[in-house]
């Protein structure tokens, strides 16, 4: 872990869409270590163990929504202070608006822009929230 500086957990149930992220961290956010999860009980796990700097919530997982899952995250001292960005293929206003309105720090809908994503990580690991 030496040479990364930052800590990203991505919690992510489809494949595609995490071997994307995977391709941006590496290309464009190199100094930043990915963590992965397929389901809301390992993010959650995960996040309590290794306190990441971010962490990137898809709102449609297999065990948890992201909403219970931020939930879970906010009423827990040691990780209530991680900013979360939702990353959603519901891209309603009023998806998005219900989502900054919980506590997320962002919102990304689906399917996500390379650019998008890079600079929205960036401005949130950079204290941008
Ligand atoms: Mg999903």
């Amino acid at each position: 872990m030496g040479a990364y500086k930052q800590t990203v957990l991505y919690v992510e149930d489809n494949e595609l869409n995490m071997d994307l992220m995977h391709h941006i961290f590496k290309r464009n956010l190199p100094s930043v270590l990915l963590l992965k999860a397929d389901t809301a009980e390992l993010g959650l796990q995960i996040a309590r163990q290794k306190l990441p700097d971010l962490i990137i919530l898809d709102i449609g997982l297999p065990d948890l929504s992201g909403y219970e899952a931020l939930e879970s995250l906010k009423s827990k001292e040691e990780t209530r202070h991680i900013p979360v960005l939702a990353i959603s293929a519901f891209a309603q206003r009023l998806d998005i608006e219900r989502a900054k309105g919980a506590g997320f720090a962002g919102y990304i809908t689906k399917p996500f822009q390379v650019k998008a994503v890079t600079e929205t990580v960036e401005a949130l690991l950079t204290g941008g929230s």
